[in-house]
């Protein structure tokens, strides 16, 4: 499966790895970062969209009464295209109340706020008509997170950090969504980069510390998408923290593109990133020895958060905070997380708990 992902890329990973350039320096602050991981296990957030479910916008809501503001300019959308559900548009439509569900989350005891950006890629804005806006989405995504984060750290004085969340896209670059055509392929290496690289030059111009890939199912989408933020790194002149995330939601243990744990983290270990692991899938449970294998070969830092449990009939999470937060705290006692937090279904209420039960374990021991 590994060569096949490679042939199926027009970049050979020996080009992949001369193209990262690993000597750009790093913003002062995230020595910050480095030295709490070594400390401690770290807090991630919980599910934004679970959050904002809650509050039963209408479509008034999402497009602001029909005037989408960017940072500069007005963005046109067609009426044919609802921009009910486009959660990412809110950063520019309801900035404040995408800000209060991070500082919630902040308070509740996340250390790294991931931005509203999961879809903010012209792939995936495709759907609602809103290709145009997705530097600006990103940009505002990025500095909506950032006033959360600093409005929870004048609240407590403890540092927070912002990961820019880059999304799988709804398309796969390694499996033909045509069963009569294995050879096709939805999106090419090189259309997911030159999303992806747009993606990130607004992340990073918002003022974000990491950036977050994940709920990878196709590594070879993910390897479009370090391959663009090492771009977007040198056009921007410092280098961010990449964390780099898989989801496995298949019984047997593998991702969408049919990669073990082991198999994943080698194909994006050239990107020498900041944290590897899991998130979103089955729940925390069905995650576990998915993640004692990643633990097991990493050199990075890991980093799991899985949903809260499995979807009920209704597409909701029943697992109560505690529930979720006991099943982490195993990940903790096992010795296999630096970082943890969650993902569909989880609260503000669920971040506190397992920020509580992982409190007093100490990180996994990086391997050398
Ligand atoms: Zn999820």
């Amino acid at each position: 499966m590994l060569i096949n992902l490679y042939s199926s890329c027009s970049h050979t990973d020996g080009i992949l790895t001369t193209m990262l350039n690993f000597s750009l320096p790093e913003a002062p602050s995230l020595a910050v970062l480095r030295s709490l991981a070594a400390q401690r296990i770290l807090v991630l957030d919980g599910a934004m969209g679970t959050m904002i479910q809650a509050l039963g916008m209408t479509e008034e809501d999402f497009t602001a009464n029909g005037h989408i503001h960017g940072p500069g300019c007005r963005h046109q959308y067609h009426p044919d295209h609802p921009q009910k559900g486009n959660n990412d548009l809110l950063v520019l439509t309801q900035p404040q109340a995408v800000e209060d569900i991070q500082f919630q989350f902040a308070m509740a005891g996340a250390d790294i706020l991931e931005t509203n950006t999961f879809s903010s890629t012209t792939i995936a804005q495709a759907d609602y008509g809103l290709e145009s806006a997705v530097y600006d989405l990103n940009v505002a995504g990025a500095q909506v997170a950032r006033r959360a984060a600093d409005r929870a750290t004048r609240e407590d004085g403890k540092p927070r950090f912002v990961a820019g969340a880059v999304g799988p896209t709804n398309r796969t670059a390694s499996i033909s969504p045509d069963v009569n055509d294995p050879g096709y392929r939805a999106v090419t290496f090189d259309d997911l980069r030159t999303a992806y690289g747009q993606q990130i030059d607004g992340l990073i111009a918002g003022g974000s510390d990491l950036i977050l890939i994940e709920t990878i199912f196709d590594t070879l989408n993910a390897k479009a998408a370090i391959f663009a933020a090492f771009e977007s790194f040198a056009k921007a002149g410092r280098r961010l923290p990449l964390m780099i995330s898989g989801t496995i939601t298949d019984a047997s243990g593998r991702t969408l593109s049919g990669q073990t744990p082991t198999a994943f983290w080698h194909s994006v270990a050239h990107a020498r990133p900041f944290s590897v692991g899991l998130n979103c899938a089955l729940g925390a449970a069905a995650m576990r020895p998915h993640m004692a294998e990643i633990a097991s070969v990493a050199t990075s830092l890991t980093c799991a958060y899985p949903n809260a449990g499995l979807p009920n009939a209704f597409g909701a999470y029943d697992e109560t905070p505690d529930q979720t937060a006991a099943q982490v705290a195993d990940f903790a006692r096992e010795g296999i997380v630096n970082l943890v937090g969650g993902c569909c279904g989880t609260t503000p209420d669920h971040i506190r708990a397992i920020a509580d039960a992982v409190a007093s374990f100490p990180p996994r021991k990086v391997l050398a």
